[in-house]
């Protein structure tokens, strides 16, 4: 499947803010945005462009769907599909993005980062309902089961996962079985439980022009 092979960091510059791309690097003095939080091709002294309000919705429309892992024609897809559902479309775009496989793998704990996740899924140590999938785009829906599969239960990489578990906190539409790698989809995710610095408003405005 199509994705995004470019040095991620700069879409964080671009943005002007932590995307959080990049797993544990994000959170340390490494990170692109603590030693250069100016837009590529720019100096530290060149002044960030004041963007129109057209640019305004581009940016924010390219930042849910770089935070997500998801190229433009895909994203299109989601926001067709948002429309035709009921409710608001900026919300119904964000939960199907937050219910895609590769993400809540993420947020199960099991990758440090949704693109991690995404490697995870295609390399086939992910089950959904006792069924291995490689599919991370694949959209969850409430009562499912998401695992990582017996044989790849031992293998380094899960073990060092295990045991930074603790250390991290699931929402509270997931639960997890540590022992077993084994998590389960309890309801749709709430807004609040969504990354707040995503502006979903601001993306329908952008398509609806
Ligand atoms: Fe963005 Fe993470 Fe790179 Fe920092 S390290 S610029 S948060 S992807």
């Amino acid at each position: 499947m199509a994705r995004y092979h470019g040095p991620v960091c700069r879409q964080c510059r671009r943005a002007g803010e932590k995307l959080f791309l990049k797993g544990e690097r994000c959170y340390t003095p490494k990170c692109a945005i603590e030693r250069r939080n100016f837009p590529p091709g720019q100096t530290a002294s060149g002044r960030r462009r004041k963007l129109s309000e057209r640019g305004v919705q581009l940016r924010e429309k390219q930042k849910v769907r770089q935070t997500y892992g998801v190229l433009e024609r895909q994203f299109r897809r989601y926001f067709a599909e948002a429309t035709r559902r009921p409710g608001m479309t900026g919300l119904q775009l964000l939960e199907q993005l937050e219910l895609r496989l590769d993400s809540v793998v993420y947020r199960l704990g099991l990758a440090d980062s949704r693109k991690q996740a995404r490697q995870i899924v295609n390399h086939g140590h992910i089950e959904v309902n006792g069924r291995k999938t490689d599919i991370p785009s694949m959209v969850l829906k409430p009562g499912m089961v998401v695992a990582v599969r017996p044989n790849s239960r031992t293998k380094e990489y899960f073990k060092i996962q295990a045991e930074k578990l603790p250390e991290k906190s699931i929402p509270a539409w997931l639960s997890l079985d540590a022992a077993t790698l084994t998590g389960r989809v309890l309801s749709k995710p709430s807004r609040a439980e969504m990354p707040q610095n995503l502006n979903e408003q601001a993306v329908v405005e952008y398509y609806s022009r």
